[in-house]
């Protein structure tokens, strides 16, 4: 079958980018066995008209996603390895489209060229943000899910499990988290991996916040780009990382004081406090 509409240089592009990211998350150590998972809205970037999608199957989803009828949506394929898909970005991603009653999705793999890889099974949670994006028409098309170690390692001291405690502790670690990412963390306490109650509580938090951290599983970041969603977590993760030096090395770390996150968000975030 002729799969020439999936190919352009924007599709390439955003490919390219997931690839990076997902060698990122493997080499720092986020992306054990096929943890993590990527997704891309790249609606309005697929040329293809209804001739070409007529011979795709449809399959039921469990909820409709109305607001996603007819979107496109690149994620990374069900059990896939984060370092296979640095490796063979176009072997593990798929691309779906969702029906026109946004009741459904058309695997634009099922066929030869893939061997019907399938998307990841986080598929709900991932249509679900993309369909807040949406109606909420914000710039965000990709989602980031990922592990990693020091943010979960902090969800694990209970002092830790409170929004604003923890969002003091990483803000006081580092200027720059301040800076990026001026609203912090939303916390969301431990659900069950994949629930539904994972899943609202994951959009309600992303109501004020671009990155979640679920208790002692991971985070998950929307951003304008893969590499944008990427950006906060990393940042999120070296205020950890030094939290953590300081308590291996014996100390416990002064922070910045009031006065100086004060001081930063008045010189650097005056659009938004
Ligand atoms: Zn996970």
């Amino acid at each position: 079958m002729d799969k020439s509409f999936l190919q352009s240089s924007y599709l390439d592009k955003v490919i390219k980018e997931m690839a990076l990211v997902a060698g990122y998350l493997w080499a720092k150590g986020w992306a054990e066995r096929n943890a993590g998972n990527i997704s891309v809205n790249v609606t309005g970037h697929v040329e293809t008209g209804q001739a070409e999608l007529v011979s795709f199957p449809e399959k039921k989803l469990e909820k409709a996603y109305p607001s996603l009828a007819g979107a496109f949506i690149l994620l990374s394929g069900i059990g896939t390895r984060m370092r296979d898909l640095a490796g063979d970005p176009v072997g593990n991603t798929c691309m779906i489209r969702i029906t026109d009653d946004g009741e459904g999705f058309q695997n634009l793999d099922d066929g030869t060229v893939r061997d019907k890889l399938q998307p990841t099974s986080e598929l709900p949670t991932h249509l679900a943000i993309h369909e807040m994006l949406v109606i909420r028409n914000a710039g965000e098309k990709a989602v980031v899910h990922t592990h990693v170690n020091e943010l979960i390692a902090l969800t694990h001291i209970k002092k830790f499990t409170d929004e604003k405690a923890i969002n003091d502790l990483l803000w006081a670690m580092h200027p720059e988290t301040v800076v990026f990412v001026p609203h912090g963390i939303g916390f969301v306490p431990y659900c069950l991996p994949g629930s539904e109650k994972i899943a609202c509580a994951t959009l309600k938090a992303l109501e004020d916040h671009n990155v979640i951290l679920w208790e002692k599983h991971g985070c998950l970041a929307i951003g304008d780009d893969v590499q944008d969603a990427f950006d906060q977590i990393d940042i999120l993760a070296k205020s950890a990382q030094i939290y953590f030096l300081c308590k291996s090395a014996g100390f416990e770390p002064q922070g910045m004081n009031k006065k100086d996150l004060d001081e930063i968000r008045k010189n650097y975030l005056k659009d938004i406090f």
